[in-house]
C-alpha cells in the first residue's frame, strides 16, 4: 500500500500542521493511569517542531456523545502534554461535537481551518470515517505520521505472506464486530483458535449446551458455515463456568466455580477455556512462527477466570515467533502481566487493527491515500519504509 509521508509533504518551515493524535487515554478519577499513547505520539510532535511546523493537536477521549461533557475534559492531557512536549496546542475533545462521529463536512471544514497540512497519527480511529479521520485530508495536502506507518505496515505485512505456521487467537465479547476477521482469518491463518464469549455462538453452532453463556442468536448461522468449510478452526475442549447465582467481578457474592469439557449445565455461564483448551493454545503459540491476538480468552478482570487469558498471554511472551497484539483489552491483559513488552508488536488499535487485518484497507487510509492523488503529492510505498 502506498501512503504520503510527512516528508513527502515539503518543506515545513513556518507551516502550521492540525495533528490528529489518539490521546484517547484510560482516566481515573481525572487521573491518567496510563500514558502510553501520549508518549507514543511525542517523536512526532519533536519531528514536525523540528522541521519549523506549528502543531495544533486534536483527539478524542472516550464517548461523551456529543456534547461537551467534563468527565471526558481533556484538561488532565493538556497537562501532561505540556509537561512533556510544551509548545502544541491540543483542541478540545473532538466528540463533544456530533458532526464527529457523524463525519460531518462542517465540522471537518471547522477543524480544517487555519492549517496548512495535515497529519494523521490516530490509528485507532482510522476504521472510523469520523469528520477527523477524513475530512481533512479533503481540505489541505495530508499525510500519515510515523506511528501509524509503522501500525499499518505491521498488520498488512500479516496479510502479505507471514512466515507460517501462522497462528490467530481470538477472543473477547464482540463476535458481531470480530467474524468478518475469523472469516479473513480462516483463509489466510494455519490455526484460528477461539475463546473468549465470542466462542460461545461457536459452540452453540456446533451442536453444545452452552448454558447461561453470552451469544449472538443471529450470528449461529454464519458460524455453523463456518465450522463446516474445513478450516483450521478450533474452539475450546475445555470450559471454566459459573455457577448460578454467581456474578462476573463479583468475588463475595457467591456461585460455583467449575470445570466442563465442551457443554455446560443450565444456568452455567462460561467465564474461561479450561486448563487443556489453554494448554492446547498455548502449544500452538509455541510452535509458530507468526502470531496475532486479540481479546482475551476469558472474563480475565475477574482472577477466578484470568487462567486461560494469562496462559495465552505468557505463550506469547515466549514463543520465537513474531507476535503481533491487536490493543484493546488483549494488550491491558498483557500490561497486568507486565508482558506488554515482550511482543514484536503491540497495536494501539483494537477495531483498527481487526479491520484493516480482514479488508487490508481503512477509511481513513484511503482518505490520505486520496488526498495525495487530487493535489499530485508523492507517496511511499510501505514496504520500503518498513
Ligand atoms: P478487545 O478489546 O481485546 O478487542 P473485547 O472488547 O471484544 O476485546 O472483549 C473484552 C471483554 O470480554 C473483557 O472485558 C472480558 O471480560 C470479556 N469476556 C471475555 N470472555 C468472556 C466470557 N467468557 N464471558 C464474559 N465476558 C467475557
Ligand atoms: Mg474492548
Amino acid at each position: 500500500m502506498r501512503l504520503p509521508t510527512i516528508p513527502d509533504l515539503g518543506n515545513l518551515s513556518g507551516r502550521s500542521v492540525l495533528l490528529r493524535a489518539d490521546l484517547n487515554v484510560p482516566l481515573h478519577d481525572g487521573e491518567i493511569s496510563d500514558d502510553t499513547r501520549i508518549r507514543e505520539v511525542l517523536p512526532t510532535i519533536w519531528m514536525l517542531g523540528e522541521a519549523g511546523a506549528r502543531v495544533r493537536m486534536c483527539s478524542h477521549l472516550g464517548r461523551p456523545g456529543g456534547r461537551p461533557d467534563p468527565a471526558f475534559d481533556v484538561a488532565p492531557i493538556r497537562r501532561r502534554l505540556s509537561e512533556l512536549a510544551p509548545g502544541p496546542e491540543l483542541l478540545d475533545n473532538l466528540r463533544f461535537d456530533p458532526g464527529e462521529e457523524a463525519g460531518d463536512p462542517v465540522t471537518a471544514a471547522r477543524l480544517a481551518a487555519g492549517h496548512d497540512l495535515f497529519v494523521n497519527e490516530a490509528f485507532g480511529a482510522c476504521h472510523r470515517p469520523h469528520a477527523s479521520i477524513v475530512g481533512p485530508p479533503r481540505l489541505l495536502p495530508s499525510a500519515a505520521g510515523p506511528l501509524m506507518l509503522a501500525e499499518v505496515a505491521e498488520i498488512l505485512r500479516l496479510r502479505r505472506g507471514p512466515r507460517r505456521p501462522f497462528v490467530v487467537v481470538l477472543g473477547g465479547a464482540k463476535l458481531a464486530d470480530k467474524l468478518g476477521v475469523v472469516k479473513a482469518m480462516c483463509t489466510m491463518a494455519d490455526a484460528v483458535l477461539v475463546g473468549g464469549a465470542m466462542c460461545f455462538t461457536f459452540l452453540a453452532a456446533a451442536g453444545h449446551r452452552i448454558g447461561s453463556s453470552l451469544y449472538d442468536p443471529e450470528r449461529v448461522g454464519d458460524c455453523r458455515a463456518l465450522l463446516n468449510g474445513g478450516y483450521p478452526l478450533h474452539l475450546p475442549e475445555d470450559l471454566v463456568g459459573l455457577g448460578p447465582g454467581g456474578r462476573i467481578g463479583d468475588l463475595e457474592g457467591g456461585g460455583a466455580v467449575r470445570q466442563f469439557g465442551a457443554d455446560l449445565p443450565d444456568g452455567w455461564l462460561g467465564a474461561d477455556i479450561g486448563p487443556g483448551t489453554a494448554a492446547f493454545f498455548a502449544d500452538t503459540i509455541l510452535d509458530a512462527a507468526t502470531v496475532f491476538w486479540n481479546g482475551p480468552l476469558g472474563a480475565f478482570e475477574d482472577r477466578r477466570f484470568a487462567a486461560g487469558t494469562f496462559t495465552v498471554a505468557e505463550a506469547i511472551a515466549e514463543t520465537r515467533a513474531h507476535t503481533v497484539v491487536g490493543g484493546g483489552d488483549s494488550g491491558a491483559a498483557l500490561a497486568v502481566m507486565g508482558l506488554a513488552g515482550s511482543v514484536s508488536h503491540l497495536s494501539t488499535g483494537g477495531g483498527a487493527s481487526l479491520e484493516l487485518l480482514e479488508r487490508g484497507d481503512l477509511p481513513g487510509l484511503a482518505a490520505l491515500r486520496e488526498s495525495a492523488e487530487r493535489l499530485s503529492l508523492p507517496t511511499r510505498e510501505l514496504e520500503d519504509i518498513a
